[in-house]
């Protein structure tokens, strides 16, 4: 499943290293799903008591997000034996969503983590099936496994939609990059496949809500919207690393930054900062052109006014240590990530261990404006 938007979320638990954790939006569902259960359950046995049909609805509930926490698992675990760490699976209200750290890097590599929780799927849902058919749907414990072996394959099958974001999408972009060697051309193809399938869900749904069943009609357009939004996003994404990898930060550094000694104090430094540097970041650096450190506005503010005469650039600084820099070969895409994790609008271009420029986020995002017109 594709990533929500803006999040809003509590940590469940950790496994193997991962955190699960769960968007608010999850609690609709997880309500739905329960109270969907016990109706369900009800009119299969009507013999059941009422303790029996909300236990049986409360434990199968439980093993569904299980079911659908181990589908993100094993798509998190291959990754992470790829070389993509995996730091949280989320579940919100559209299923859940394994968060990795970036694209892979070949064909083969996506296929497998694409493969991997739909296949996972199939496995519980063929073994909740068959344990289910060794007895009776009167009796709770093989009521819920073949409710879950049901629904498992339902997943999985869903997930095989070949429409991008879906776990299918992924495999066709796989199968269509293992074939063309062009990572931007595949993920055109899937995910215009997949806004074609979202296109599909919104219009089964729309039929079903006027065909007398407005409740699955609605969820179904619902999901065909998220879908649709889903694959433009990721659309969007992709255009903007293939816009951006045409160039290196060697393409768009500039020689002209702002430096100051580490020794002076800050009453000089923030009134020369005003004048003469429009309060951009400065590079801290000594007589002999060594970089030390960088000093932002952000890390000047956090100094009580009355202080700034007798504190020095080099005690508010971010030492070398801990700062970002860029190698003039190295790609923009790297180099806007770099800044966005570090929070900073530019940084240092270094060449043999010297500072030969500055590459400026808004000089990149200028450059994707150009770059991106129709
Ligand atoms: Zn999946």
């Amino acid at each position: 499943m594709p990533r929500p938007a803006r999040t809003t979320s509590r940590r469940l638990a950790r496994i193997a290293g991962i955190d699960v954790v769960f968007d608010v939006s999850w609690l609709i569902i997880l309500v739905l799903i329960g109270v969907t259960l016990a109706e369900y359950f009800r009119q299969l046995n009507p013999g059941w008591t009422q303790g029996v049909v909300v236990f049986a609805a409360i434990v199968t509930t439980a093993l569904f997000f299980a079911s659908v926490v181990a589908h993100e698992l094993a798509h998190s675990l291959v990754a992470r034996a790829h070389g993509l760490p995996v730091h949280t699976i989320t579940l919100f209200v559209f299923g859940g969503v394994s968060e990795l750290t970036r694209e892979p890097d070949d064909a083969g590599t996506e296929f497998r983590i694409a493969i991997a929780g739909p296949f996972a799927s199939i496995v519980i849902g063929a073994v909740c099936d068959g344990l289910g058919r060794l007895g009776s749907t009167h009796q709770p414990l093989f009521a819920v496994l073949a409710w879950l072996g049901y629904i498992n394959l339902l997943l999985a099958v869903f997930n095989l939609i070949p429409g991008f974001p879906l776990d299918g999408g992924r495999v066709l972009r796989a199968i269509i990059w293992s074939a063309n060697k062009d990572f931007v051309k595949s993920t055109r193809w899937a995910t215009n496949v997949g806004k074609a399938c979202a296109m599909g869900f919104i219009l089964i749904g729309v039929l079903e809500f006027f065909a007398g069943a407005p409740l699955s009609g609605l969820w179904l357009a619902f999901i065909g919207w998220f879908l649709l939004s889903a694959a433009q996003q990721s659309w969007r994404q992709t255009e903007i690393q293939s816009a951006l990898g045409r160039f290196t930060v060697g393409d768009l550094e500039t020689p002209f930054f702002a430096r100051v000694a580490p020794d002076v104090n800050l009453e000089a430094f923030i009134s020369d900062l005003a004048v003469h540097n429009n309060f951009r970041a400065s590079l801290v650096m000594d007589a002999d052109d060594a970089l030390l450190g960088i000093v932002t506005p952000a890390d000047l503010s956090r100094v009580p006014r009355e202080h700034w005469g007798t504190t020095l650039v080099r005690d508010v600084m971010v030492p070398r240590g801990k700062m970002a820099t860029v190698d003039p070969s190295e790609g923009l895409p790297s180099a806007l990530r770099k800044m966005v994790e570090s929070n900073v609008g530019q940084l240092p271009v270094l060449s043999n261990g010297s500072v030969r420029g500055v590459i400026r986020r808004d000089r990149i995002i200028e450059l994707l404006h150009g770059e991106l017109q129709p």
